[in-house]
């Protein structure tokens, strides 16, 4: 009796250190709430990138709203900062660089030291919060947006990649632009769009911009009192004379991304 007591403590304990299951890992994520925001972090993550982290937030914020002449941002959100594309995939279900879900007041994000998408982000959030979500045909406007607002990774300037893509052959129509944004090369829709946001905004102004925003591509004519053709043809003339030979550009570079 005495001895089948003695097993049964062994067998009890041998998982059990100091009440705790030796099976059991923990993982630890702290928080912290700096205005509007509450930001997540892993625990193994240094207090110092988490500083610099929380820093290039609030400072992404005011240079965003300076792009769409705002002056706030108070809306209550979190950040998650994830640690690799693996867990962004497996928390956000996109093996992506940033997340942000406007509808449920979340962003997730890469801890990373290099071209973080802090900015990219936050400007979907703001630029939502600010006009509502796009219509089914403008998102091509919010990634541009994002995409102008964060910068590209690249060393060239959203003209010259506008540029490139024209002289070689690569400019998207228009139609799969609005319609299917998603299907074709990311490269290509996200700095398409962002030029051409960036040319809508600073010719034309954020009334328009807004409602186009929120009527979708079809309403164009009736917002802008032209055809979107007539637009394009409008910039290929101008680059034209900016331009007037072939740029160089290392296309193989650029379309590998932020890596
Ligand atoms: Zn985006």
């Amino acid at each position: 009796m005495k001895k089948i007591f003695f097993i049964l403590t062994i067998l009890i304990t041998s998982n059990y250190i100091n009440g705790q299951n030796k099976e059991w890992l923990k993982v630890i994520r702290e928080h912290k709430t700096v205005e509007n925001i509450t930001y997540f972090f892993d625990s193994n993550v240094p207090y110092k990138e988490r500083e610099f982290d929380i820093e290039l937030c609030r400072k992404s914020i005011k240079e965003d709203l300076a792009i769409i002449n705002e002056k706030e941002y108070k809306k209550v959100i979190e950040i998650e900062f994830l640690t690799s594309r693996k867990e962004m995939l497996k928390y956000s279900g996109l093996g992506a660089q940033g997340l942000a879900i406007f509808e449920r007041d979340i962003i997730f994000m890469i801890h990373k030291n290099q071209n973080s998408p802090i900015k990219h982000e936050m400007m979907h959030m703001i630029s939502m919060d600010k006009w509502g979500d796009t219509a089914e045909s403008s998102h091509w406007m919010n990634e541009g947006l994002a995409t102008y607002a964060g910068g590209t990774c690249s060393k060239y300037t959203l003209e010259e990649i506008y540029q490139y893509f024209m002289q070689s052959g690569k400019l998207i129509p228009m139609n799969t632009i609005a319609n299917d944004f998603y299907s074709a090369n990311d490269m290509i829709t996200y700095t398409q769009s962002a030029f051409l946001v960036k040319y809508l905004i600073d010719t034309f102004g954020f009334d328009k911009f807004s409602k186009l925003w929120k009527e979708g591509y079809n309403n164009f004519n009736k917002i802008y009192g032209f055809e979107f053709e007539q637009m394009q043809n409008q910039i290929k003339s101008e680059l034209k004379i900016k331009y007037p030979k072939d740029i160089e550009f290392n296309w193989e570079e650029f379309n590998k991304g932020c890596i």
